[in-house]
């Protein structure tokens, strides 16, 4: 595993995290989970993302993996990074979604009780909420921070003037924003121009997520929807219509490139994402051991020629 600094704090992240929003809850197969998660840490991904409402059902995935922690990685403990987060719908009333102090801490604690963990490593806030003033939000982090139940806080799905503004008033409180987590790949560039250079200008880390768009920057669409996938699983967020022949089209030209550099499609989609210095980690999903150790295949060739560069934004944009 290459670990990177996370913007300019002093906390390294390995360049692949593994992410629980799909394949951890109470629906899937528990001991894939276990041995996704075990398989991971034994190859250094020491950072694991989670959030309250991942499963299904919502909160299943945290629990899962505090039972995996307890019963496989106890001892280990302090070698992880684990985060979890709060802002979208979690239970009904007013205070079980959106960014209000009640929201999060109230949603943090279950978070906690669920893991079994005294305190996440990184507490995000999952969304910018716009009736919630931003201050109130992150006057909720902070005090997070204080309490001693995180150690770092982090941003997520923020536009990036709400995320300048957060992170004015986190700098001044002297609890920094450590990363943002935003959505992020071949698919999905927008963060280049907009959210980038904010994260940049405050030393904050990035790190991306959906890096495969959800499976379709992989060779399995290729010959239709298989079985075995997000989009034909009816509780995925994945939609059949979003994998368009469009983006298969542009799927099987990137992977006659990934062919060329002797990589997967998985693996190139992957490398391909950490090759701007900006992005500290991505959080990849997978469902079984083999994706993610596909996935982590990436590390073994990360560096792009310019001319591939070239080609691949030919392909995008095309
Ligand atoms: P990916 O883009 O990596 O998609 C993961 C899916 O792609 C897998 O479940 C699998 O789907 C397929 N896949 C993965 N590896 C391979 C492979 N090697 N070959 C073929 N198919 C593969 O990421 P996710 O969308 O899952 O997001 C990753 C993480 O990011 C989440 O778990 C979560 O932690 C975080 N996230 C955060 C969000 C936020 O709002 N902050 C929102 C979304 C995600 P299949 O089931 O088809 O096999």
């Amino acid at each position: 595993m290459e670990y990177a600094f996370c913007g300019t704090s002093g906390l390294q992240l390995p360049r692949i995290s593994l992410g629980l929003w799909h394949n951890f809850g109470y629906t899937d197969d528990f001991e894939e989970a276990r041995n996704m998660i075990v398989h991971a840490f034994d190859q250094g991904v020491t950072h694991f993302d989670i959030a309250n409402n991942y499963g299904p059902p919502p909160g299943s995935a945290e629990s899962n993996f505090g039972k995996i922690l307890k019963e496989n990685l106890a001892s280990h403990r302090d070698e992880m990074i684990i985060s979890s987060k709060a802002g979208y719908l979690m239970w009904n009333g007013p205070y079980g979604n959106g960014s209000s102090r009640k929201y999060l801490m109230a949603s943090l604690n279950q978070s906690l009780k669920r893991t079994g963990l005294e305190y996440f490593d990184i507490f995000y806030s999952h969304r910018y909420d716009s009736t919630t003033p931003i201050e109130e939000t992150m006057q909720a982090l902070i005090d997070i921070v204080k309490q001693g139940k995180a150690l770092y806080v982090g941003l997520s799905n923020y536009p990036a003037d709400k995320a300048r503004e957060a992170m004015i008033y986190l700098n001044a409180q002297h609890v920094p924003s450590l990363i943002y987590q935003g959505k992020y790949s071949m698919f999905n560039r927008q963060p280049e121009e907009e959210i980038l250079p904010v994260t940049s200008e405050f030393g904050s880390g990035f790190i991306a997520f959906s890096p495969l768009a959800q499976g379709v920057l992989t060779d399995k669409y290729l010959n239709g929807i298989p079985d075995q996938s997000r989009a034909a699983d009816p509780t995925g967020f994945l939609r059949k219509e979003q994998v368009t022949e469009e983006l298969v089209a542009k799927v099987r030209k990137l992977n006659e490139i990934a062919r060329d550099r002797g990589q997967t499609m998985a693996e190139m989609a992957v490398a391909w994402t950490l090759r701007d210095e900006r992005v500290t980690s991505v959080i990849v999903g997978t469902r079984n051991v083999k994706q993610l150790q596909d996935n982590l295949g990436s590390l073994n060739n990360l560096r792009f020629i310019s001319e591939e560069l070239a080609l691949i934004d030919n392909i995008l944009g095309g």
